[in-house]
């Protein structure tokens, strides 16, 4: 079978959210071979979606790697403020 363009965009932002079924995928990347328009479209759209979960790890990372010494000081002087108010 073979996907319009309309259809293989959609399975594109589909597969960004969850696994598409392999004959899904199978059919969207012929159409890929065969469409430069679409391939050029599902590229951008797979490169933003990187960057997004790059971000996302950073920020997780930053939340992780915060030492407990830091977080000890932060909260002491949330405390000394609070006493101050
Ligand atoms: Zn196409």
């Amino acid at each position: 079978m073979m996907l319009s363009c309309k259809e293989a965009t959609e399975l594109a932002s589909r597969s960004l959210d969850r696994k598409l079924p392999w004959p899904q995928r199978l059919s969207l990347r012929l159409h890929l071979l065969i469409c430069h328009r679409c391939r050029h479209y599902i590229n951008h759209l797979f490169f933003m979606q990187r960057i997004a979960a790059k971000i996302e790890q950073h920020i997780e990372k930053g939340q992780t790697v915060l030492p407990p010494q830091a977080r000890q000081k932060i909260g002491a002087r949330l405390q000394q403020q609070n006493h101050s108010s």
